[in-house]
């Protein structure tokens, strides 16, 4: 990936924006390209620089992804709508290629990595709310106020206001900010490296999609139980390279497979609706450390297939109206309503799931249901928004 067209390898201490931006450690990386913890000279503080893969398509996506964020930033100058914010953005030319870069604010781990750190134990009924409210704040600015739709909500595209280690925040952690290159070797991330790190990021992925696995032992998982009474809830909603304005879908596939809506799968057409399904999703799987969903391929079946059985099983039979409402619905559905190459579904109500599979108590199990299931309604429209859902009393414990 590190070639032309691809990434831009960065060395701690290499600087950008004619020397404003200094590189200090790498945050993290997608498919899109690298983030990088850097120190902007001109305002003394923290920030995450966004540097995108220079091929075209990777371009293109990022002027689309700088003209979300503009509004965004635009659009909530008080920086109080749990959504990340845009500092600037600009290009830069290196060996493979020029890369758009986005400076975006500095922001801690996401909430998989706060899931992982539980031990896949779920957080606390009241961390669970106080995440929700956020995630539901920036939802509702997004869908009420800008009319965009994330498109690809889930745990990693939630990020804390802080890192849940000390030692890795430069403010907390009281360190300097490196200001030049260190002498002697290459401290920055070599490509060998890279390439080992994406290899375990394979392996926990692999781990983690198996039929309703109880997701303990994945890696990176401390052996003891964690407390995350210190750590402070607040997050914001980023990565918006997939979101689109709701009157101008850009993709039939979207979401990330496990938070993946069944309107998506049919191939309906969706809206905002879409994202409060994920929320649900995200939802259920901070507070009992699995995901709701995951399908995967069988015998005779395909991963959508799966998909919506598991669905159906956990939330009941899909009314007749929203299963023939697809272009993809004949492909899984017989002309009574049922799947064509699933026929037996095991049916577990979300309540009884929660106290037989994860031990809520029966009123926990019931509140908690009470407030998924409508954000889990096959028919989209009939979902809440996330400015109804926000009135929801299970919110305010
Ligand atoms: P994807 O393949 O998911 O589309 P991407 O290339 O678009 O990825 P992002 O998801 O935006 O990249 O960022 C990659 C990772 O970098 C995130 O998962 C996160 O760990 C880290 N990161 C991104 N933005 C920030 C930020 N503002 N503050 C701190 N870390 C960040
Ligand atoms: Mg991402
Ligand atoms: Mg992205």
């Amino acid at each position: 990936s590190y070639r032309k067209g691809g990434y831009h390898a960065v060395r701690v201490g290499d600087q950008f924006a004619g020397g404003r931006y200094i590189a200090q450690r790498k945050l993290g990386w997608g498919q899109f390209s690298t983030v990088w913890l850097a120190y902007d000279t001109r305002n003394s503080t923290y920030v995450a620089l966004k540097i995108q893969k220079s091929a075209a398509l990777f371009a293109e996506a990022a002027l689309h992804e700088i003209d979300v964020l503009s509004s965004i930033t635009e659009g909530d100058p008080s920086n109080s709508k749990c959504v990340v914010q845009l500092i600037d953005h600009f290009k830069h030319s290196g060996p493979n290629g020029q890369h758009h870069c986005m400076v975006l604010e500095f922001l801690g781990d996401s909430l998989l990595r706060l899931v992982r750190y539980r031990r896949y134990k779920g957080l606390p009924m009241n961390k669970v709310r106080e995440i929700c409210k956020c995630i539901l704040i920036g939802l509702d600015y997004l869908h009420r106020e800008l009319g965009i739709i994330h498109s690809d909500l889930k745990p990693e595209n939630v990020l804390l206001l802080s890192t849940i280690d000390p030692a890795k925040d430069p403010v907390r952690s009281g360190q300097s900010p490196i200001l030049e290159r260190p002498e002697g070797s290459n401290v920055g991330f070599s490509s060998v490296v890279e390439k080992k790190l994406k290899r375990k990021a394979r392996r926990a992925v692999a781990k983690i999609s198996g039929r309703n696995s109880p997701l303990v032992g994945a890696v990176g998982v401390p052996k003891s139980d964690r407390n995350v009474d210190g750590i402070d809830v607040q997050c914001k909603i980023v990565d918006f390279g997939n979101a689109c304005w709701a009157d101008k879908p850009l993709a039939v596939e979207i979401q990330t497979r496990q938070y993946r809506a069944p309107e998506v799968i049919l191939q309906t057409g969706y809206s905002f609706f879409v994202d409060m399904w994920s929320f649900a999703c995200i939802a259920f799987e901070l507070a009992t450390g699995d995901m709701m969903f995951t399908p995967k391929p069988g015998q005779g079946f395909s991963e959508d297939e799966d998909h919506l059985a598991l669905m159906m099983e956990l939330l009941g039979k899909m009314p007749r109206k929203v299963v023939v409402s697809g272009a993809k619905s004949k492909d899984f559905f017989d002309r009574h309503g049922d799947l064509k190459r699933i026929r037996r579904l095991k049916f577990w109500p979300l309540d009884k799931f929660l106290t037989d599979k994860y031990n809520f108590s029966a009123s926990d199990a019931r509140e908690f249901s009470e407030f998924l299931l409508p954000l889990l309604d096959f028919s989209p429209e009939k979902r809440p928004t996330a400015q109804q859902c926000l009135e929801h009393p299970w919110l305010s414990g």
